[in-house]
């Protein structure tokens, strides 16, 4: 096997919250795919959402990581030391038309009669609409946001594929998003543009992650397409549920890995007991569909 064909993947934690069970299958599964294959597992602070974004959080990552016995290679990267990168990415995008700036707030989007899609409501296009002058005149005053000129970029791009190593060839759907965002007000690049980017980068050759990122996978690879970025192979694996039926999540108060890691609790016995399937009680795997809305 050459070095380039290399099996890469990563785990890509935003510490915007503790890490919770679901966390550790998720990093668990990345990094077992990379290590069955003698290959390489990377770590990746997502820490460019400046309102939730946590530093304080980032040692206990790293302090969880370990207690689960599990290692990572090289460098950790961090969101945050590559915002260069992603402003070249943008100023690419505007010099070909592709992007355009948004002011609206998310009551006027609403407001405007948007309609949910795969990832939130799809922006109506209010302000694709605007004229030079007045998107001038208004980039001076307001706040503004970079989205993506949907229609345009597919007629870019033409029809794509990704592939997903449990649910087969995907034709992509990036159109069922509308025009996302790629540079937020708040945030010097949207999720889509900085996982995109950083997964080109540490060159990743395995996207694994979980399933409710599935959807995004379609925006991931048209952004591929418009950048002339390499296209990994994706694995978006089942996910943790908790008694309620739902999947694990910090904002629901999940358990977090620090509290047991700091009773004293045996991380690699809980991360084997993950992998044979042996869950807490309470605990359960979700095979959520792949279905689009
Ligand atoms: N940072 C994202 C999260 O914590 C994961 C990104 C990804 O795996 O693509 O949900």
């Amino acid at each position: 096997m050459t070095a380039e064909a290399r099996v890469r993947t990563r785990f890509a934690p935003s510490p915007n919250g503790a890490l919770h069970l679901g966390h550790a299958y998720a990093a668990m599964r990345a990094h077992d795919f990379a290590r069955e294959r003698g290959g390489e597992f990377l770590l990746r602070i997502e820490d460019i959402d400046g309102v939730r974004s946590r530093p304080e959080l980032v040692e206990g990552i790293f302090a969880d990581l370990r207690w689960l016995g599990l290692d990572w290679d090289g460098d950790v990267l961090f969101q945050s030391s590559r915002l260069a990168a992603y402003d070249a990415a943008l100023e690419r995008l505007k010099a070909r038309g592709l992007v355009y700036p948004c002011f609206c707030t998310r009551s006027q989007i609403a407001a405007a009669g948007a309609q949910p899609g795969p990832d939130g409501l799809v922006y109506p296009g209010t302000c694709r609409l605007l004229d030079e002058a007045e998107r001038g005149r208004r980039m001076r005053n307001e706040p503004h946001a970079w989205r993506l000129d949907m229609a345009r970029a597919i007629a870019e791009t033409g029809a794509l594929v990704w592939h997903d190593l449990e649910a087969g060839d995907q034709p992509a759907r990036p159109e069922l998003f509308g025009d996302v965002v790629l540079a937020r007000k708040d945030a010097p690049a949207s999720y889509h543009l900085a996982v995109t980017l950083d997964d080109a980068h540490q060159q990743i050759s395995h996207v694994v992650r979980g399933r409710d990122l599935f959807a995004a996978s379609h925006v991931h690879r048209l952004l591929q397409a418009l950048l002339g970025l390499p296209v990994p192979l994706y694995l978006h694996h089942d996910l943790l549920a908790g008694a309620d039926g739902r999947k694990l999540a910090k904002s629901e108060g999940a358990a977090a890995l620090a509290a047991l890691r700091e009773a004293g609790e045996d991380g690699a016995a809980l991360l084997d007991n993950l992998r044979k399937n042996h869950l807490p009680s309470g605990i359960s795997r979700v095979h959520a569909s792949y279905s689009l809305p």
